[in-house]
């Protein structure tokens, strides 16, 4: 064992719209995380274990930004729900509840892990925004940006992940 986790379903796109999510105030954290309908979250690979992830993600059919996402529990909350949610590494003028938000998932950055405060858990989000921007900057990553999961997003919108081997 060499502790590198690997996936054999990365990378798996997703499209799914936006709904409310736990109200748990990331906003207010400075950190918004857009999350997805179950049926988005019922058809992720098993393999996609919990944890923090980094990937692609667009809006409807505008420009694609990076993201950071987590999947899993959110021990820190005691949430009883698996969820996805995904941070897009962009300022946006205003919510997108309702739209459709599609994802490339890339790579892993880390488990899910329990804080003890709240301090800590920012801390940690600032963190793997640097990885997963540092990543996403990377040659093999910014391909991605040219795939056609996000040329032609619009008519092929579904809550069914789609998985490509690229
Ligand atoms: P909720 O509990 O409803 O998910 P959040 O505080 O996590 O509330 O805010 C998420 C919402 O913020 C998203 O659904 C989206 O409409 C909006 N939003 C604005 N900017 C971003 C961003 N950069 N990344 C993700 N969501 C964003
Ligand atoms: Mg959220």
């Amino acid at each position: 064992m060499n502790g590198i986790k690997t996936f054999s379903s990365l990378p798996y796109f997703c499209r799914g719209t936006v709904i409310k999510g736990f109200g748990r105030g990331s906003k207010e954290l400075g950190i918004p995380t857009a999350n997805f309908p179950e049926s988005v979250v019922d058809n992720l690979p098993h393999d996609v274990s919990a944890g923090v992830y980094y990937g692609w993600g667009q809006i409807g059919s505008g420009p694609v930004h990076k993201m950071v996402m987590s999947i899993g529990w959110n021990p820190y909350y005691n949430n009883t729900k698996k969820s996805m949610e995904t941070h897009l590494i962009h300022k946006f003028d205003k919510d997108f509840y309702g739209s459709e938000l599609g994802l490339v998932i890339l790579g892993y950055i880390r488990p899910e892990t329990n804080f003890d405060s709240l301090e800590k858990l920012v801390k940690a989000i600032r963190t793997d925004i640097e990885i997963a921007n540092h990543k996403l900057n990377q040659e093999d990553a910014r391909e991605f940006l040219l795939h056609d999961f996000f040329k032609h997003p619009v008519g092929q919108s579904s809550t069914n992940g789609t998985h490509s081997s690229l």
